[in-house]
């Protein structure tokens, strides 16, 4: 049970009610699709008369879509439902320390084009290259023509803390960035909805609201990016736990060790320290030591590589690494308990010399039998998934419950 905030509390109105029922029809159409309006009202336990309006409502506004009449065997085979996804398009923005991508794409995350540039140094700077990029992508795909109401908005993921009310990047160590606006000056410079968050965060969402079927229905998990910093995106009772000032989740800066290594934060021994692609990196170096090993031009890829061809180094190095990751799950399953948790990051590559050391170190930082047996996913594609984070944060609004009370 949710208790009423009395100094922030929304009135239901005359249209709440069916506002809700649309919203559940929406979602259940969006789950089971294709869907015929029989099925839909077996599954709902209503009378299909009891849908029409509401199915011919969603149909209207654009939302769903039905598939053309076809002939069956015996009459006609009846008429489908879908999320219609075509033509709503999005843009999504993949921040990074060092490059910036790009991708004009769907609702349903398909992707249309790409582009992609160095990141540049300053918030300004950004929002300047992200509009010539956003207005390019969308000139090419329109020809030209007036693009108004074929893209929803912007959606961008970044490197770290992110106030949603705001759209401020609060704090993004890998970056330099301080309290940086993005999403005002490029909502100003576009003139489309811009929505900021943070890439863990996203990658979360883009799981939770995700087409297709395997999380369906998970409404409780913890998403791990463990790639240039180290980010938690927690899901709880299908919503992104944020906390007072939308900094929860921010574990990857809770210190393991304070005699540890320097964190990017400044401080020692924080999980991202000892867990990050960079400290993988720095390990690594010590562990082969020698001329083999030049930093610069080392990257994780190459050490999964190498371990890949049986180097005693790298693999001693990816199952340390393993043991890390799974310190810091320790603390998230007991802070969290998830039904799942996913890792993504450039790592995950080598799942099978990770999954071992870090499953014994999740068992040894949690306390009960389920928590050890607590399931961990590799994220199959991180890179893409931080791009449907930022697709989601466009298209998920117009599937979620109204917010009421
Ligand atoms: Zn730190």
């Amino acid at each position: 049970m949710r208790k009423l905030n009395t100094r922030n509390y929304r009135l239901a109105t005359r249209s709440t009610p069916r506002e809700v029922n649309r919203q559940i029809v929406l979602n259940l159409i969006r789950e089971h699709q294709p869907i015929s309006r029989a099925e839909l009202s077996r599954r709902m336990n209503v009378r299909r008369a009891a849908l029409t309006d509401i199915v011919r409502e969603l149909i209207a506004s654009g939302a769903v879509s039905e598939s053309a009449p076809s002939a069956a065997v015996r009459g006609r085979r009846p008429r489908l439902l879908g999320v219609r996804t075509s033509g709503r398009l999005v843009v999504a923005v993949d921040i990074r320390p060092g490059r910036t991508s790009l991708a004009l794409a769907d609702f349903s995350g398909s992707i249309v084009s790409r582009a992609a540039f160095d990141t540049p140094a300053s918030p300004e700077e950004l929002v300047e290259e992200v509009a010539v990029g956003v207005g390019r992508l969308l000139h090419e795909h329109t020809g030209g023509v007036d693009s108004e109401g074929i893209c929803h908005g912007v959606g961008l993921v970044v490197p770290g803390m992110v106030d949603r009310r705001t759209g401020k990047v609060l704090y993004a160590p890998r970056l330099g960035w301080r309290n940086a606006d993005l999403r005002d000056p490029l909502q100003e410079r576009l003139g489309l909805p811009v929505h900021v968050e943070s890439a863990p965060i996203a990658c979360a969402l883009a799981r939770l609201w995700s087409f297709a079927g395997e999380t369906r229905g998970v409404n409780n998990f913890a998403y791990v990016s463990v790639s240039d910093g180290v980010g938690v995106g927690i899901v709880v009772r299908g919503d992104v736990l944020r906390g007072e000032d939308h900094t929860a989740g921010e574990i990857g800066h809770v210190s393991l060790d304070p005699n540890g290594p320097v964190c990017a934060c400044g401080r020692r021994g924080c999980w991202e320290a000892f867990a990050c692609s960079a400290a993988t990196i720095a390990r690594y170096v010590e562990e082969a030591g020698g001329s083999r090993t030049n930093r610069a031009v080392i990257s994780v890829e190459e050490i999964i590589r190498r371990a890949q061809r049986g180097e005693k180094a790298a693999i001693d190095t990816l199952t340390e690494t393993g043991r890390q990751i799974g310190r810091g799950l320790g603390a998230v399953v007991s802070a969290f308990n998830p039904k799942r948790v996913y890792v993504g990051g450039e790592v995950t590559a080598a799942w099978e010399l990770l999954e071992k050391p870090m499953r014994e170190a999740l068992i040894e930082g949690t306390l009960t039998d389920a928590a050890h047996a607590t399931p961990v996913y590799p994220d199959a594609n991180p890179a893409e998934y931080r791009l449907l984070g930022a697709v989601t944060l466009v298209a998920a609004p117009s599937f979620a419950l109204p917010r009421v009370g």
